[in-house]
């Protein structure tokens, strides 16, 4: 029997079972695709923190941001510039790479290739059935599960954890463009033309080559069109190879049950405002990792122990996701012409220098509700924008 079996090896999984054999568990991490990283569809845009604080591989970074310009419907502007660097992008099917690596040499013990199906609990272990590519149905016994299968919650609900509030649908391209005459910004577009619900987005990838996508709570399939001719006009749709996927939004349940955690975006524990799972995937893993290190002291995987997960993550970024996804609600309603006089009223007044210091490309809430606060003292306040 395994001390801990992961299931689900991207970013949060393969963190977490680093962090765990780093500290002598022994772990086994069960991923569906037959190589590291397959499809793992991300724009790959990270923050410089996670880098610092997690000691990230940086040879998959492909470029820097240092200017993020989001674009009203109606084609007004704002802009944060910044001299340092606000994010990094990545390829993050090396990125996976690089963290399996280390995983691997700490110890970790990769099975590729194995979809797991369901997942039991009895008093003294959990048991998982996956089919493996190569082997067929195979079922494997351990102490404790860690469960990060990203936006797929099927084993999440069978246990009764944590389910998102809402599920955005994304679409991406990775196009050849010239550079785009907003100083290779990365832009945001937003409007109920656009991408109801969230944004699109173009990232600058370096060399004339970009990220192209939006999500939305919408069939995204027709924004991405419109989206594309704008920024490409040139572009053959039909010649593109379109990614889609899922974006889980909010957590609503708990992420413990006895012997099992569920952390990263498969509890839920990805960014409200911009859908960045990555680096709050990687903090979801650390704390769930330092909770069952302790379990593993104590002999103890009962849910009050491994509760304690919870209130970690609840007090290092649950106000985030709430507050975020709240925010995003909010906006949600507002009307191409709101969205546009928001943007009118936000350079007037000069929101984002006087939101200087709140902005921080990872921790959003500050900010968020500084922009409450300055649309409050709007003339004609909330209401008129409203
Ligand atoms: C279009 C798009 C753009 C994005 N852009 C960004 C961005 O710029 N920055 C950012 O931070 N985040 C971004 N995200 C979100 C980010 O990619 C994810 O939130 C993040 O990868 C979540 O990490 P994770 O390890 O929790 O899950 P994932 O990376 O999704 O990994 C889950 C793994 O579990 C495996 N799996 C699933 N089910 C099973 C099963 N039953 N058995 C075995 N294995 C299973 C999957 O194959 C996968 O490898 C984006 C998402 C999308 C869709």
């Amino acid at each position: 029997m395994k001390d801990v079996v992961v299931i689900g090896g991207g970013p949060a999984g393969i963190h977490a079972a680093w962090l765990l054999a780093r500290a002598g568990i022994g772990v086994v991490l069960l991923e569906a695709q037959s190589r590291v990283g397959e499809r793992a569809i991300c724009s790959g845009v990270v923050g410089d923190e996670a880098f610092a604080r997690f000691d990230l591989p940086t040879h998959p970074i492909l470029s820097e941001i240092r200017c993020i310009q989001a674009v009203s419907p109606g084609g007004r502007k704002l802009e944060h510039r910044a001299d340092a660097p606000l994010a990094q992008v990545i390829d993050k099917g090396e990125f996976n790479r690089a963290l399996a690596r280390r995983a691997i040499d700490a110890g970790v013990e990769f099975k590729l290739g194995c979809w797991v199906n369901s997942l039991g609990v009895d008093r003294n272990s959990v048991e998982v059935s996956y089919r493996s590519a190569k082997n067929g149905p195979a079922r494997l016994r351990a102490q404790v599960a860690v469960i990060t299968t990203g936006v797929n919650g099927s084993l999440n609900q069978t246990l009764g954890l944590a389910r998102p509030r809402q599920f955005l649908r994304a679409l991406q391209a990775e196009v050849t463009l010239p550079p785009n005459g907003h100083g290779n910004a990365t832009r945001v577009f937003v409007g109920q033309g656009v991408a109801p619900g969230a944004f699109g987005w173009e990232i600058p990838l370096g060399a004339n080559r970009w990220r192209v996508g939006l999500m939305t709570d919408q069939n995204p399939a027709p924004y991405f069109a419109k989206l594309l001719a704008r920024v490409a006009p040139q572009m053959d749709i039909s010649t593109l190879r379109i990614d889609r996927k899922g974006i889980a939004q909010a957590p609503e349940g708990q992420c413990v049950a006895e012997r099992v955690i569920a952390a990263g975006e498969a509890a839920g524990h990805i960014k409200t405002t911009t859908g960045g799972g990555i680096y709050y995937g990687l903090l979801s893993s650390e704390l769930a990792a330092d909770v069952l290190i302790r379990a593993f002291r104590n002999s103890n995987f009962s849910v009050r122990s491994l509760g304690e997960f919870e209130r970690y993550w609840r007090s290092t970024f649950g106000s985030e996701l709430l507050v975020g996804y709240f925010a995003r609600k909010l906006i949600r309603k507002l009307s191409d012409g709101k969205l546009d006089d928001f943007f009118d009223a936000a350079n007037v007044t000069n929101l984002l220098p006087r939101l200087n210091g709140r902005l921080n490309f990872d921790w959003h809430h500050r900010a968020l509700l500084g922009t409450l606060r300055a649309l409050l003292t709007l003339p004609g306040g909330v209401g008129n924008i409203c």
